[in-house]
């Protein structure tokens, strides 16, 4: 599946890159909502998060793992972040490759809209 998100894993769209691994890449947001906005996405092109696998268990405790550490390396760590998977029509979501939003640099509100 080719997805705009996976044509900016493929160097076809250019992107503001700042963390790249064999299995995931992550990209300031085009429309930041906060200082600090990025997304970050298996290089896989999963649809959703309905349409996760038991084998893809390995890949989402990856992507886990770099959350803390991308938060460290943007400087926000300390001051605190929200990570945000919007999924489907009433979640928000807009792009259909699976992606989390790491947002932080300001105090967010709670809850979202
Ligand atoms: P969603 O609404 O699916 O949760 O999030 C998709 C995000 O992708 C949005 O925050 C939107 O601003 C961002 N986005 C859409 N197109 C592009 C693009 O071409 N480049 C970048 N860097 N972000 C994009």
């Amino acid at each position: 599946m080719t997805t705009l998100f996976s044509k900016i894993v493929a160097r076809e769209i250019p992107a503001d890159i700042v963390y790249e691994d064999a299995q995931c890449l992550a990209f300031r947001d085009i429309a930041p909502q906060a200082p600090t906005h990025v997304l970050l996405i298996p290089k896989r092109a999963i649809p959703t998060l309905n349409a996760l696998e038991p084998e893809d268990a390995a890949l989402m405790g990856h992507l886990w793992q770099v959350i803390p550490r991308l938060a460290e390396q943007l400087g926000v760590a300390a001051g605190g972040y929200r990570v945000v998977a919007n999924c489907g029509p009433d979640g928000g979501q807009s792009v259909d490759h699976v992606h989390f939003h790491l947002l932080g640099g300001r105090p967010l509100t709670w809850p979202p809209g």
